[in-house]
């Protein structure tokens, strides 16, 4: 059996097949908003993006959700917590939840989102690729964006409306508009920052966090859309279990920050 959410082969059962999963440096967390350390460093050296819409060239069923491939070396982030290190562009996923009261992976103050957008990208001034970058503590760099019910977005309705063409796992599809991540990011750029892993196996502990304090709006029916993905191969059958092989959710609940320290852009 491999990996997913289910009871049998959910999060609490990913260590033993994925020994890191049980590491000290796991994601995702609970931020607790008033033990953020403010840190002017961050504060003077603000975080940078550059990205290109139409290098979002390909929406994907991985069983475990929906993810956007990005081609060119031309989506970039830099700064904040990365110092001068540039970090690419990879690939930009989404977990959400059964209900719109959850879905978030990371939760502020004990609350969770709807769910919640992660744009993966690798430290490509030290590595030469995202596999050999993911070996390292400062491999990996995740911004996330959190999503509340709410209003439509239309950027994402670029991805929502195509789900339908990739209900099953393995399925594929190009994006003929792309998709531009600079449409779903606020304008507003604050954040908190720590050490972590990635949330789905290897959990790899390479990943530089960054979970910005604004939410996005996205409407229930988009959250729907994405609840209806199969997480199962066309050519299998339906796993014969209450959702019937549906993805009502992806998200692994949060680990113990243990040592690590949260920082925010600030003043002491
Ligand atoms: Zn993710």
């Amino acid at each position: 059996m491999s990996w997913g959410y289910d009871t049998e082969n959910g999060p609490q059962e990913w260590f033993k097949l994925f020994p890191q999963a049980s590491g000290h440096r796991q994601s995702p967390v609970d931020i607790n908003t008033l033990t953020a350390k403010r840190d002017s460093d961050l504060k003077e050296n603000c975080l940078v993006w550059k990205y290109v819409g139409s290098d979002s060239r390909s929406l994907v069923n991985t069983g475990h959700g929906w993810k956007i491939d990005v081609i060119g070396n031309d989506s970039l982030l830099s700064g904040g917590p990365l110092g001068t290190n540039q970090y690419r562009l990879e690939q930009f996923h989404c977990h959400w939840g059964c209900s719109d009261e959850q879905g978030s992976e990371h939760t502020v103050d004990g609350e969770s989102y709807s769910g919640e957008l992660h744009f993966v990208h690798w430290n490509t001034s030290k590595y030469s690729s995202f596999s050999e970058a993911a070996a390292f503590p400062d491999g990996l760099a995740v911004l996330a964006l959190f999503l509340k019910a709410g209003n439509y977005h239309p950027e994402l309705e670029k991805v929502t409306q195509l789900l339908p063409f990739v209900m099953h796992k393995g399925d594929r599809i190009t994006l003929p508009n792309g998709c531009d991540p600079n449409n779903f990011l606020p304008s507003e750029c604050t954040y908190w920052t720590y050490e972590g892993s990635l949330t789905t196996p290897p959990c790899s502990e390479s990943v530089t966090w960054i979970v910005l304090k604004t939410p996005v709006e996205v409407s229930h029916e988009q959250l729907d859309a994405m609840r209806n993905l199969n997480c199962y191969d066309v050519k299998a059958e339906c796993p014969a279990n209450d959702i019937k092989g549906k993805l009502v959710l992806n998200y692994r609940p949060p680990l113990p920050l243990g040592n690590r320290i949260l920082r925010e852009p600030g003043e002491h």
